[in-house]
C-alpha cells in the first residue's frame, strides 16, 4: 500500500504538475555557516499540499515559510498523528543540488503515514515537488563539506474533530533547514548511557516507523542521561537488555574475530528498529568491500568485515569488552552520518572504547569518509546520489 491511492480511487492524487509558487517578499539573509545548530533555521520557503477526503490532494504550493493554521482540535494536536522524514540535499561538484538514496526516504514516508492511518500520496510526485522546493532554495545549501540542507517532509493529520478515530483530513509540508556537524564537537566520540526503565520501542509498537510519537517519549529521560554527563541514551530493550538504538541513529558494534576479521553487527528490522537510509548503506558498502567489488577509504584489502544484522546485549558487550574484542562503536544516521561512541554507561559503570585520532575508529571513519564522498557527488556508487 505505498504511493498510491488505493481505496480512495475516485479523488485526486498529489500531481506536481499542478505545482503554484508564491516567492517571498523579501529573502532572509544566510546566516554564516559556523552559526548554525541543528534545525533552529529555516529557509525562505515550504511546500504545502492538503488532502480532504472528498476531493483528495489539492494542488501543491510552494509559499514563504511560516506558520500554519491548524485547529488546536486538530487529530495532529490531541493525537499526535504527524509523521515525518529527514534527508539531507547536498550541493555537487558540478554546483547542482543533490539528494542521496531519497527513494528510500518516500517509501518509509508511505509506510508511516500508512501506520498511522494517514491518506496515501504518489512518492514520486512528492519527491518530484521537494526537487522544485530546493531549486527554489538553493542558495541555501551550504557548499562547504559537512554542510548541508536538511528537508524535512511533515504529514499531519489535520481532521478537526475529538473522536479517537483516524484522520481523514491531512496536509503535507516540507521544509528546509541549512544545517553542518550535528554533534558540536563532531570530531570527538559521544558518551552513550544504557537505559532499560524507559523503552523506546517494543514489539507491535511502532519504533520501525518514523513517527513523531515515538520520539517525545525521549525527552525525559534523555534530559535524565545528560544530568548524569552522558549526551545520548542507549535503548534497551527487555530482560535479556537487547541494544536496540542510540538516541535517534542505528547503532553498529565492531567486534574483533579469533580469525582477524572483524564482525560489523547492527540489530535486526524486527520492528522495534527505524530502518535507516545510513544503517542499510553501511551493510550494503560493508558487504561490498568484503566481496571485493570497493575498498572503503583508509581500509585495507585484508580488512574483512562480516556484517551481521544480529540481536546483541548488554551481557554480549560486556563480555566481548572484558575480552579487548569491542573495537568499535557508532551511531548511525542521516543527520550525524556516523557518530563514533567512546563511552558506553552501564548501572554506574563505563565501558571506554579505544580513542583515535580525529576521533572515530578507521572502520567508522571508512564508512563516514565514503558515504560523504557519495553524497557530496565526489564518488558515485550505485546510484545513490540523486540529482
Ligand atoms: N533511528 C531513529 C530512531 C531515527 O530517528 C533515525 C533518523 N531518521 C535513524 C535511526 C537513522 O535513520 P536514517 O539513517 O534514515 O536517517
Amino acid at each position: 500500500g505505498t504511493g498510491t491511492l488505493e481505496g480512495f480511487s475516485r479523488v485526486a492524487d498529489l500531481h506536481a504538475s499542478k505545482l503554484t509558487v508564491k516567492l517571498a517578499k523579501t529573502l532572509k539573509p544566510i546566516p554564516h555557516h559556523d552559526t548554525l545548530t541543528f534545525g533552529n533555521t529555516m529557509s525562505d520557503h515550504m511546500l504545502v499540499a492538503d488532502f480532504e477526503p472528498r476531493s483528495g490532494w489539492s494542488a501543491p504550493r510552494i509559499i514563504p515559510h511560516g506558520p500554519l493554521s491548524i485547529d488546536v482540535a486538530s487529530s495532529c494536536v490531541q493525537y499526535g498523528t504527524t509523521v515525518f522524514e529527514g534527508m539531507k540535499a547536498f550541493i555537487g561538484p558540478d554546483g547542482q543540488p543533490r539528494l542521496f538514496r531519497p527513494d528510500m526516504n518516500m517509501a518509509r514516508l508511505a509506510r508511516s503515514a500508512e501506520r498511522m492511518a494517514l491518506p496515501p500520496f504518489n512518492t514520486s510526485q512528492v519527491l518530484t515537488l521537494i526537487k522544485k522546493l530546493i531549486e527554489v532554495d538553493q542558495r541555501w545549501i551550504p557548499a562547504i563539506s559537512g554542510y548541508s540542507l536538511y528537508v524535512r517532509p511533515t504529514l499531519l493529520g489535520t481532521q478537526m474533530s475529538l473522536a479517537v478515530a483516524a484522520s481523514d483530513h491531512a496536509t503535507l509540508c516540507v521544509m528546509l533547514s541549512p544545517t553542518g556537524p550535528y554533534f558540536r564537537s563532531a570530531a570527538k566520540p559521544i558518551s552513550v548511557i544504557a537505559v532499560s526503565e524507559t523503552v523506546r520501542a517494543w514489539p507491535g509498537g511502532t519504533g520501525g516507523h518514523k513517527v513523531a510519537l515515538n520520539y517525545s517519549p525521549g525527552f525525559l529521560p534523555l534530559r535524565v542521561a545528560q544530568k548524569q554527563g552522558y549526551q545520548q541514551i542507549l535503548w534497551l530493550l527487555g530482560d535479556d537488555m537487547k541494544v536496540t538504538e542510540a538516541g535517534a541513529m542505528n547503532i553498529f558494534v565492531v567486534v574483533r574475530r579469533d580469525d582477524g576479521d572483524f564482525d560489523l553487527i547492527t540489530p535486526p528490522l524486527d520492528g522495534t528498529i527505524l530502518p535507516g537510509v545510513t544503517r542499510d548503506s553501511i551493510l550494503a558498502l560493508g558487504k561490498a568491500h568484503t566481496a571485493g567489488e570497493t575498498t572503503l577509504p583508509g581500509l585495507s584489502r585484508s580488512t574483512l568485515l562480516h556484517t551481521k544484522e544480529k540481536t546483541f546485549t548488554i551481557p554480549d558487550l560486556q563480555r566481548w569488552y572484558a575480552e579487548g574484542k569491542l573495537v568499535e562503536a557508532f551511531g548511525a544516521g542521516t543527520a550525524v552520518i556516523i557518530a563514533s561512541i567512546g563511552k558506553i554507561g552501564y548501572k554506574g559503570e563505563d565501558m571506554v572504547l579505544p580513542e583515535h585520532e580525529g576521533g572515530l575508529g578507521p572502520i567508522a571513519q571508512a564508512f563516514r569518509k565514503r558515504i560523504l564522498d557519495v553524497q557530496e557527488g565526489r564518488e558515485s556508487w550505485n546510484g545513490w546520489g540523486v540529482s
